[in-house]
């Protein structure tokens, strides 16, 4: 266990939590002069933000504009009510728009945090009024580890999955221009394994690059920027419940190092300890059903909803409960947690069908909206849609990447971890005999994959119109025609792969206003305390507007928070302390 300073007890601040929003808000609490201590239960810090893309959903922003992009508050704000619906809160849809441009453009212009404009890259709904077919995704820079020194060891490690070759970094621009095989993707490969093969210094010291990437890159970036204000941020401290002075939070209790802690926030306690994903009990009482915490990508363990609980306990509003960032994961043996297919559901010539061998959803569509049609398919057939299955022909499995296998002109069956036949990928000559294996309606199968072979044909899928938005096309393939998100499957040998209904965290959690404060059910704030990320009801609503819709506003309503309570006038002098446990 790394060892902390403990001989000081008292803070203006204490942030719960290490992930992006976090992080965040420690930082803009520190450089208003406040004294901040982040407490994290893990053995590393980072969270879920660390093994994610680090994309940041910013609309608005000044990387866009640039480059001479066309957004406006207006429209911003026109499409976010539109995804949003019943769901959105006005009041806090505007602190979102009005603060996420300005966080993002002091982070980078006071820390190591350094973003690129993904201007090709659609929101996710864009057929609602005011939706943008690129420019409101941001994507990390890569960033230098060996800048964290002693802290790298600490820093969550990104999943392989993320890596080229699980080794070398790759901003998700690179990846995109890769994966959709675009216009000198084989030249940017070469240039991305020269770069990493030529660091002959750091290549004695570690096989994985020097360089961090996606959301590796933007909390390694965080970390070294408050390594750098002196923050402190203890590991191995696990947050158990709020001190109340009267009804007001001013402090925590704290697990660390085999002792119980009393540690004092004079000013406010942020929450940003993540959702209830990791939580089974949680997830069964609240969630659709079937659920599991193991069909979650999120690093297993940490997210329970701690805070979510002590919240609750002390009179706190949530709402959006039953939600999740859904989207559909892959088990891998001998992985710790599933991986996300985010993209590949789009690549021509994979279909998903559910046991009665029929589709019930565009392939194509956002992750989110995928699970959701999961779980509602499954509500009608009778539990015939959770898992789902993804099939793919010779021909797809030569040219794309599906889950943990790379396409076959690069990794083939034979190079192909054994234990991963029967558990991670099914294979048959036939459709019939594939559809056998895996307990799938053979004829419904059949019936299937001939209407989506004349779907591809005629660039037209009549049933979910796969393929017929900027989004969908996105990931599609270019070079295939007329639709590049549509092939015949007519190529033997056949592949099958078993969806879970997972996700990347869950959406409901503590109501909050539009400073970020926890608010009863009255709406009243609870004093000293504020919650950001997953540990509170997301601002938007049950929609994911576009990538990177769940850490801009973490990150965002972190800088929210932290400028709120550096304006409180002064900090309440502390009276009595009552632990609640
Ligand atoms: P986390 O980042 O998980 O941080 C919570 C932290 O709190 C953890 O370190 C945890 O250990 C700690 N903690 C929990 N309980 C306690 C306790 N009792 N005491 C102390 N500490 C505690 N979203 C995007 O917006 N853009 C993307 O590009 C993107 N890509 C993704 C890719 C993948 C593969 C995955 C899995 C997710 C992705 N997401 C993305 C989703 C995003 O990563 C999460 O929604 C986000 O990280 C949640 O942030 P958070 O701060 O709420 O939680």
């Amino acid at each position: 266990m790394t060892a902390h300073d403990q001989s000081q007890s008292s803070y203006d601040v204490i942030v719960v939590g290490s992930g992006a929003g976090a992080m965040t808000s420690a930082l803009f609490a520190a450089d208003q002069g406040l004294s901040v201590l982040i407490v994290e239960k893990s053995d590393k810090y980072g969270g879920t933000s660390a093994i994610s893309g680090g994309g940041i959903w910013i609309p608005n922003n000044h990387y866009f504009a640039a480059i001479g992009g066309q957004d406006s508050p207006e429209l911003s704000m026109q499409y976010l009510k539109a995804a949003t619906g019943e769901h959105g809160d006005p009041q806090r849809l505007q602190a979102y728009l009005d603060n996420a441009a300005p966080m993002i453009k002091k982070l980078t212009a006071s820390s190591h945090v350094r973003y690129a404009v993904a201007a090709k890259y659609p929101d996710y709904y864009p057929q609602l009024p005011g939706a943008l077919p690129g420019g409101r995704t941001l994507d990390p820079e890569l960033f230098d580890t060996s800048l964290l020194a002693e802290e790298l060891p600490n820093l969550r490690k990104p999943s392989p999955s993320t890596l080229l070759m699980g080794r070398i970094a790759w901003t998700a621009r690179d990846a995109h221009k890769a994966m959709a095989r675009s216009f000198g993707w084989q030249w940017l490969i070469f240039k991305l394994m020269a770069r990493y093969k030529l660091d002959f210094k750091w290549r004695r010291k570690s096989k994985y690059d020097r360089r961090a990437a996606l959301g590796s890159s933007l909390v390694a970036s965080l970390r070294r920027s408050l390594m750098d204000r002196n923050v402190p941020l203890w590991l191995n401290t696990d947050f158990q419940d709020v001190l109340l002075d009267g009804d007001r939070v001013c402090g925590i209790k704290v697990a660390t190092g085999g002792k119980v802690l009393e540690l004092k926030a004079r000013r406010a306690v942020i929450f940003g300890s993540g959702g209830f994903e990791q939580n089974q009990t949680l997830r069964e009482k609240y969630l659709p059903q079937p659920t599991r915490a193991s069909w979650s990508a999120t690093p297993p363990g940490n997210n329970t909803g701690a805070a979510l609980e002590a919240g609750m306990h002390i009179g706190a509003a949530t709402a959006l409960m039953d939600w999740a960032w859904w989207a559909p994961t892959i088990a891998v043996p001998g992985e710790e947690k599933p991986r996300g297919v985010f993209a590949e559901r789009a690549f021509p010539g994979a279909i998903v069908v559910n046991s009665l061998g029929r589709r019930f959803v565009n392939e194509a569509a956002p992750y989110l909206e995928f699970v959701d049609a999961m779980y509602q398919d499954n509500q009608k057939t009778d539990g015939r849609s959770v898992p789902s299955w993804v099939i793919f022909d010779g021909h797809f499995r030569h040219t794309y990447a599906m889950g943990p296998l790379m396409p076959a002109q690069v990794v083939p069956d034979s190079r192909l971890r054994k234990e991963w036949l029967n558990t991670v990928y099914w294979k048959a000559d036939s459709l019939e005999a594939l559809a056998m294996q895996i307990g799938v309606d053979a004829q419904g199968l059949a019936n299937t994959v001939q209407k989506v072979n004349g779907y591809a044909q005629s660039g037209v899928d009549l049933d979910f119109e796969r393929g017929a938005n900027v989004f969908d096309r996105y990931y599609g393939d270019s070079n295939v025609k007329p639709n590049p998100c549509l092939a015949p499957l007519r190529k033997g040998p056949y592949y099958a792969m078993r969806l879970d209904a997972g996700d990347i965290g869950t959406k409901g959690g503590l109501l909050t206003n539009r400073h970020a404060q926890v608010v009863r059910e009255d709406g009243q704030p609870i004093p000293g305390l504020y919650a950001i990320g997953n540990c509170s009801a997301s601002v938007m609503g049950t929609s994911y507007p576009g990538a990177g819709g769940t850490l801009g506003p973490a990150m965002t309503f972190g800088y929210i928070a932290a400028n709120h309570i550096a304006s409180a006038v002064s900090a309440p002098a502390s009276a009595k302390v009552r632990v609640l446990s």
